[in-house]
């Protein structure tokens, strides 16, 4: 008899994860909560203006994405940048500077003081850090010094994980740029020498995409391809040992065996899904902390907004006192966006460092907004579409002590063989990385069933 693997959770993780056991020719299920597919993925189309729940693109950061979406025969559907949106803007100085490309344009550029520029050349001759773990914050002003912290790192931090470089744990969060300085012992020399030497060659198209329908395209296909193995609608409640087989517990009562459990909800589901079974493994996973964010679709008449919108968005650091932690510009970064004359801008409040936000009223956030936006980019008028989504646990966050914690979780895991942990907070937050973790765990699942 065929082993029967479940999978828990139907975000791209679990999706990826299940789709390639199928193919596989293994006996997979896969148990969502809700009836759709895709969970922080999500695409909303009102009024002529297609905007996002959650993630606006993706890197086609790794062969394992790239292939999936070939797989799923999703090439026509996929769309890249366009080339405006390599241009990416930091605020400085109250205003919107572009990012410099190459060494000269680093020279010329605004966004760093002469002195800023220079201290960054010191990383040459700092030392490898002694002690212990460092944080984010720690390790950039301690080798290319704190004007690059705070207009380099803090506003990529926030834009991206929503979090507070202080308390993210560099080795966790940033593997590469720890490894250069364990490596080379130093960035620049590290970044100077694996240049000569050169990467894997690889045929992928760099940059980041979605598709022509907007970023749920990949887990509907997912969805569609796994057919009846899909179960939507049906939550793991809860799981037992059974002779030698896991027995979940499902919605409504209903039971059923598995030998493999790949378990791909957030880490604080997982943490009760499995308390009976492992009191720590629970704990630990328990304590696996999430950051809110709030987005705020806006759109606007075109000639509403002075700035003219050129480049992928705009990353606004802390210490430019505002409430907005960037701006993204799809109507400029893809076709089919907006309806004519118009253009839209999603714009992100919240975040580690500013988590009450998302207890504030929409007519609050909308105003904090506006007031960033007028002064910004010179946004004037009223918006023409408004969307605000607020997700209370959106990005895991790696923070001090995240590696203890894994390396804890997985020797508490140890005492339950078959149950596979897989998901967000373990090894990179973004869509590619969760596709090539659902792919590898796919493989090693497979390995086990035989
Ligand atoms: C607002 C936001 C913006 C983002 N922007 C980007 C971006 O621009 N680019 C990028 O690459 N990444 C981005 N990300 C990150 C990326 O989207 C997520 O890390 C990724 O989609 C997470 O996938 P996952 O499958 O691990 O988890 P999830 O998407 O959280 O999926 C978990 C699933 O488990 C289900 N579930 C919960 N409880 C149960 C239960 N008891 N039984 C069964 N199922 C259950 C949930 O319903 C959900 O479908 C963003 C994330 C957010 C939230």
């Amino acid at each position: 008899m065929s082993k029967k693997i479940a999978v828990v959770g139907g975000g791209i993780s679990g999706l990826t994860a299940a789709y390639r056991l199928m193919n596989e020719g293994c006996d997979v299920s896969l148990f969502e909560k809700k009836e759709q597919g895709g969970g922080a993925i999500r695409t909303g189309k009102e009024e002529g203006y297609l905007f996002e729940y959650g993630p606006n693109s993706t890197m086609n950061s790794n062969d394992e994405i790239d292939q999936l979406c070939k797989l799923l025969g999703l090439e026509d559907e996929r769309v890249f940048g366009r080339a405006v949106s390599k241009k990416r803007y930091v605020v400085r100085y109250g205003r919107p500077i572009a990012t410099p490309a190459g060494l000269m344009g680093f020279i010329k550029s605004d966004l760093w003081t002469a002195s800023g520029k220079l201290r960054i050349f010191k990383d040459i001759f700092v030392g490898r850090h002694k002690g212990g773990e460092e944080s984010v914050a720690d390790y950039v002003r301690r080798r290319v010094g704190k004007e690059l912290l705070d207009y380099g790192l803090d506003p990529f931090v926030s834009g991206v994980y929503a979090g507070d470089p202080e308390k993210l744990s560099l080795k966790s969060t940033f593997p590469k740029m720890a490894a250069l300085e364990e490596e080379y012992g130093s960035i620049i020399r590290g970044a100077i020498k694996k240049g000569l030497k050169g990467g894997p060659k690889s045929t992928r198209q760099k940059g980041i995409f979605s598709f022509k329908e907007g970023m749920d395209v990949l887990p509907k296909a997912l969805t569609d391809a796994l057919a009846e193995r899909f179960r939507g609608g049906t939550a793991v409640e809860g799981i037992k040992k059974n002779k030698g087989r896991y027995l979940l517990t499902l919605t409504g009562g209903e039971y059923t065996e598995a030998d493999e459990v790949i378990l791909s909800s957030p880490a604080y589901i997982n943490s009760k899904i499995i308390s009976s079974l492992s009191p720590e493994a629970s704990r630990l996973l328990k304590g696996i902390e999430y950051a809110p964010l709030v987005i705020v679709y806006l759109g606007f008449n075109r000639k509403d907004v002075a700035h003219p919108l050129d480049g992928f968005g705009c990353l606004i650091p802390g210490k430019e006192g505002k409430k907005l932690l960037g701006s993204l510009w799809n109507s400029s970064m893809f076709p089919g966006r907006v309806p004519e004359g118009k253009v839209c801008l999603t714009n992100f409040v919240g975040g580690a460092r500013n988590p009450s936000i998302v207890d504030r009223s929409d007519k609050e956030i909308l105003s904090t907004i506006m007031t960033d936006l007028n002064a910004l980019f010179g946004v004037k008028g009223d918006p023409t579409f408004i969307k605000i989504i607020k997700h209370k646990k959106a990005i895991p966050q790696y923070n001090l002590g995240h590696g203890k914690k894994l390396d804890a979780l997985s020797r508490a895991m140890d005492s339950l063989p078959g149950i596979h942990l897989l998901g967000n907070y373990l090894q990179g937050v973004s869509v590619a990385d969760c596709v090539k973790n659902g792919v590898e765990m796919a493989m090693k699942v497979k390995k086990r069933v035989g």
